[in-house]
């Protein structure tokens, strides 16, 4: 059986954070998930993700008993399925943090702050809280689908960081203070670095890290990026992967292609997911969706360009053309043999096979390409017998065609 030993440690951090946020000891920010949560940590707030608990509601498979309250609320069920059932759990006051952390709800937010970088629906997400909390809202609304980020951009972003001070100091009853920003986006930079040294491991050709382990591991660099704790967390992952590839023991020793996956996981599908790929000895190796939260481009000598440069140019925030190019330069470096589009039908925003990407790509690279229809929660928009029947036998074609190579 192939383990990772420092899961156990991940799932301690997890509980540890959650409790934390519960004790309503701190301050509390609400932030997405790739919004600016190194200036937040720097006014001394523990900041909470709505999206990790809607990707929570989607492992769980509770998505499903939540979505129908938030679309009698007027939400469309077509529309994010974090948001309608991370919405729909907070009307029926129930979420999994009661049952696994002990935690009476979601923990209640003195300030809430939303990035449009990945998509408009946040804002609107966010802003039912706020009317419901009575809380106050700030927003960065950076320009979108760039194919490179500019100064102009960049001045833009810090401009929209710098109006967010006033409201985070009343919220906080702290001082903005420059050195405690610098030193968030150190302990920042430090952990992303490591992060996308995890990842990288599995460029090795016996893979250490599947997208799928990657997306339970990940927890930290989204929930506790800024703080020591994911630096001293993705020290030990890292060491332990490194010491795998360093033995070639990898997650499927017996792989016969590489997949890369792109777009959000289906979360209420993971086990049987990555089962799917590794009984038919395919091994997913890398995905977009886990290297958004690599954000190298940090510098804590210029805090405010380079977080603004930063979560600007995430991919989701980029031109077709500009992703298309780091596709390719992943397919590269992780020598990829196909790729896998999950075609998320509540989420547009990380759906990129709409716009004939997929034959683009493989005009360019030569990657062959599948695209499968799902959600990131709302398990209606998923066939598990037709996915498995596409699955299985774009795997043979892929095998097949290196055989005969
Ligand atoms: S990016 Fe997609 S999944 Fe994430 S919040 Fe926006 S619509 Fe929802």
């Amino acid at each position: 059986m192939y383990k990772i030993e420092a899961t156990d440690l991940m799932k301690e951090i997890m509980g540890n954070y959650f409790r934390s946020l519960g004790k309503g000891e701190k301050k509390i920010a609400w932030c997405t998930s790739v919004g600016p949560a190194e200036l937040l940590r720097s006014f001394g707030f523990e900041v909470y993700f709505p999206e990790n608990h809607g990707a929570l509601l989607g492992a769980t498979r509770t998505a499903m008993d939540y979505i129908p309250e938030a679309i009698k609320c007027g939400y469309s069920g077509h529309v994010c399925s974090y948001t309608t059932a991370d919405i729909g759990s907070f009307l029926k006051n129930q979420t999994p943090l009661q049952k696994h952390y002990n935690m009476d709800g979601v923990p209640t937010p003195d300030l809430i702050a939303y990035n449009t970088n990945q998509c408009r629906e946040v804002e609107d997400w966010f802003t039912f809280y706020a009317d419901h909390f009575k809380c106050p809202i700030v927003g960065i609304q950076p320009p979108r689908y760039l194919n490179e980020v500019t100064q102009d951009e960049v001045d833009l972003v810090v401009k929209q960081f710098k109006k967010m001070i006033p409201a985070c100091e009343k919220a906080s009853g702290q001082k903005f203070d420059l050195d405690k920003f610098k030193e968030t986006v150190r302990l920042s930079k430090e952990a992303t670095l490591l992060w996308q040294k995890v990842l990288k491991t599995s460029t090795a050709m016996n893979a250490p890290l599947s997208f799928f382990d990657g997306t339970i591991h990940m927890g930290p660099i989204v929930v506790l990026r800024g703080t020591q704790v994911a630096i001293d967390y993705y020290t030990t992952l890292l060491a332990e992967l490194e010491d795998k590839v360093k033995n070639n023991k990898g997650f499927l020793p017996q792989a016969t292609c590489r997949i890369f996956w792109e777009g959000m996981p289906i979360w209420g599908k993971l086990r049987m997911m990555s089962d799917l790929f590794n009984q038919n000895q395919a091994a997913v190796v890398a995905s977009t969706y886990c290297s958004s939260w690599v954000f190298d481009q940090f510098d804590e000598n210029d805090p405010f360009e380079s977080t603004a440069r930063a979560y600007t140019g995430i991919f989701i925030n980029l031109s077709e053309k500009a992703k298309m190019k780091m596709l390719s330069q992943w397919f590269k470096e992780y020598k990829i043999d196909g790729i896998v589009f999950h075609d998320s039908k509540t989420c547009f925003n990380n759906s990129n096979a709409k716009f004939g990407m997929p034959l683009r790509l493989k005009e360019t690279t030569g990657v062959p390409s599948l695209v499968v229809e799902g959600d990131l929660c709302d398990l209606r928009f998923f066939s598990e017998g037709q996915s498995i029947t596409k699955i299985e036998t774009f795997i043979e074609q892929i095998q097949d065609a290196k055989v005969l190579a």
